[in-house]
């Protein structure tokens, strides 16, 4: 093959994707793996959003996709953005691409210049800062600590931000945390962004629906108006409707950036599947009632493991807003050894001994910037919670 590129230099293999594919591999072999590792509603797409995929094809809807996402679909996202956020954005300030992560990508790729700084709240997705260096920036992680419920704090946030700061890179409901911010939290971060006019907000909302114990979800540009024309709004059906493998995400924002984003887009791919933006329009439009009944299911699984988790000596975790995963602090068990003989040394070490061991697929919290922490995601039903928490007691408890 080719030498590659220098621009992949820095890039790494997602550990999330390493961990679910070695889960795959020990699962081939016929060994029972638990897997807390997939960022995945394990619910069903809906089913209107399958027959209007099923009828778009029959219908013959079935050629070159409107790149920047058909006129139906993009009234569907207005019509979104107004009833869950209060947020006015016209056709021409909203884009889809395939999946949050695209929009994402496409919007780094169009803004930043060789040695622009993107500030990331830190733990945060793996991809941020990833995608950040594919697109020649440079990522610039502020560690938002456990005793601030993982949420970044304004002081903080000021000293990170530099002349050549872009943008600001906003995750809340957070992956990996589950922390979110409520409107007081986020009006301090809010403040912050207004001192500095040439810094853009990206808020990357993937986890808006999936809010517990009835904490409301608010987004920044929504919470500070005098912002609005500095951020940008990312949202997907993804994980809000199950709806991963469809492969849809869009944003809204100001024109000339929606503008500048779509000439990429235009570039790096054909469009999202026509059937796909068919099934996000029903979605969209559809009742929305599925997303509370949801969220209450993901809140008893939340619950259920944390009770677990409380009942095995030496870890502690906080008690998350939203989104499906717990990030539990495991720094009790650096330096000890498992009954399998291990050294643990790090977090890393800790979910490597605990799959080879135990068969539990989790994730490290190093591949999120922050250690020592491992996430779990409860995206599974309570059987395989409770078998996966009885693996990791036992695992624990093996530890000398
Ligand atoms: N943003 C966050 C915070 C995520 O956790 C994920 C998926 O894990 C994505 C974006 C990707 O979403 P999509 O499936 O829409 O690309």
């Amino acid at each position: 093959m080719p030498a590659t590129a220098d621009r992949l230099k820095n890039v790494s293999v997602s550990a999330s994707v390493a961990m679910t594919q070695k889960a795959r591999e020990l699962t081939a072999q016929g060994v029972k793996v638990i897997s807390l590792s997939s960022g995945e509603p394990d619910f069903p797409t809906p089913s209107h959003a399958i027959e209007a995929a099923h009828a778009a094809a029959l219908g013959g809807d079935t050629k070159y996709p409107a790149i920047e996402g058909t006129p139906a679909l993009k009234m569907a996202i207005q019509r979104k953005f107004k009833r869950d956020n209060n947020l006015d954005y016209a056709p021409n300030q909203i884009l889809v691409a395939g999946g949050g992560k695209q929009v994402i990508f496409n919007a780094m790729l169009a803004t930043l210049n060789p040695g622009d700084e993107v500030v990331i709240p830190t733990p945060a997705w793996i991809s941020y800062a990833d995608i950040v260096k594919f697109a020649g920036g440079v990522p610039v992680q502020v560690p938002c600590s456990q005793a601030n419920n993982f949420k970044l704090q304004a002081q903080d946030l000021d000293a990170a931000i530099t002349a050549k700061t872009k943008w600001l890179l906003l995750n809340y409901p957070s992956n990996p945390t589950g922390s979110a911010c409520s409107r007081v939290e986020m009006a301090a971060i809010a403040e912050v962004m207004l001192q500095h006019p040439n810094v853009w907000i990206m808020t990357d909302d993937m986890y808006e629906h999936l809010i517990y114990d009835g904490f409301e979800f608010c987004t920044i540009a929504a919470v500070e108006p005098r912002l609005y024309d500095r951020v940008l709004t990312v949202n997907g059906v993804s994980k809000a409707y199950a709806m991963t493998g469809w492969r849809m995400g869009y944003c809204g924002g100001p024109q000339d950036l929606i503008k500048a984003v779509s000439n990429v887009n235009t570039q790096n791919s054909g469009g999202v599947c026509t059937l796909t933006q068919a099934a996000a329009t029903a979605v969209l439009n559809g009742p929305q009632g599925l997303l509370a009944e949801r969220a209450g299911i993901y809140q008893q699984r939340r619950d259920f493991v944390l009770e677990r988790l409380a009942g095995i000596d030496g870890l502690t975790c906080h008690k998350p807003e939203g989104a499906f995963y717990l990030f539990p602090n495991i720094s009790a068990f650096i330096g000890r050894t498992t009954a399998g003989g291990r050294k643990i040394s790090s977090d890393t070490d800790f979910c490597l001994a605990l799959m080879d061991e135990h068969h539990v697929a989790t994730v490290q919290g190093a591949a999120y910037g922050l250690s020592p922490y491992v996430r779990l995601s409860y995206a599974t039903s309570l059987q395989v919670l409770g078998e996966g928490c009885e693996r990791i007691a036992e695992f624990c408890k093996g530890m000398r």
